[in-house]
């Protein structure tokens, strides 16, 4: 029996033909620290490139529209999904969030490693079209220092605080969906961690070949 050369696209049979990057998705209750930990790892690592959401909620002191998100009305977020502008989009806590399909493809023409920082509606739809996505669940080291840590950020009202600590209840169920859990107790520990599932998602077989195709040619893989 002969062996048949394989090539790079068959160890990767439903990602986008071209993509040799990888694309992670982040959940965790509203004060977990996703926003925090994403920004420290952007900061120590250039490859990565953040997703900017769309949404409807109005901008929180300090939050820059173009930076933190695209901040539009709720007739603007209708007219951009009717036009089939978001990859996914989902209403959470009352105001509607959506990824710009575009950006995302642009993306994954040129082989960045995403990051999306969205909810578990919006993850259960990415895995969907995406199956190679790779899920992180950020865990809050107990519901205390959930409610903790939304006080202090000192962002939202109390109102605002109630419902998204009722809906973390909810959101924790979806962590056995995920493919990878953080403990964001020690912020610093948690980081590391982070950095190990980016790594290490580098070095998946179906990115890792795509990216060698030489190589592979040279050993006859
Ligand atoms: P946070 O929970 O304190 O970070 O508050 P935000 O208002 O920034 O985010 C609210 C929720 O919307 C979180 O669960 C986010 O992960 C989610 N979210 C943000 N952007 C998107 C998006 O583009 N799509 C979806 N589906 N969810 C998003
Ligand atoms: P999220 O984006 O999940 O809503 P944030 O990143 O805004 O959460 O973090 C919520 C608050 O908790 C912020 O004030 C942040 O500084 C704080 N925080 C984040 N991680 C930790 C940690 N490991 N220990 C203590 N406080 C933290
Ligand atoms: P916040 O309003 O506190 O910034 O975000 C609230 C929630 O919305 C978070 O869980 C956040 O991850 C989620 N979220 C932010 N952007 C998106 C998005 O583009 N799509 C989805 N589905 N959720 C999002």
């Amino acid at each position: 029996m002969t062996n048949k050369p394989r090539s790079p696209a068959q160890y990767k049979p439903n990602l986008t033909p071209a993509y040799q990057g990888s694309m992670l998705m982040i959940v965790a209750p509203s004060g977990a620290g996703k926003s925090s930990l994403v920004n420290a790892l952007l900061q120590a690592d250039e490859a990565l490139k953040l997703s900017l959401s769309t949404t409807t909620r109005a901008p929180r002191p300090g939050e820059v529209d173009g930076k933190d998100y695209r901040f539009v009305s709720q007739a603007e977020f209708v007219a951009q999904r009717e036009n089939g502008l978001f990859l996914e989009y989902a209403e959470v806590h009352g105001n509607f969030y959506g990824t710009s399909r575009a950006w995302i493809e642009s993306q994954m023409k040129t082989g960045r490693d995403v990051m999306l920082e969205i909810d578990w509606q919006g993850a259960q739809q990415i895995r969907e079209l995406i199956p190679e996505v790779q899920w992180i669940f950020i865990f809050p080291p107990s519901f205390e220092a959930l409610e903790e840590r939304l006080r202090k950020r000192g962002q939202d009202d109390e109102a605002t605080i109630e419902r998204r600590l009722a809906a973390a209840h909810i959101e924790l169920q979806h962590a056995h969906e995920a493919d990878f859990i953080v403990v964001n107790d020690d912020f610093e520990q948690a980081l590391v961690d982070l950095r190990n599932i980016v790594a290490a998602s580098r070095l998946r077989a179906g990115p890792s070949m795509a990216r060698n195709p030489a190589l592979l040619r040279r050993l006859g893989v």
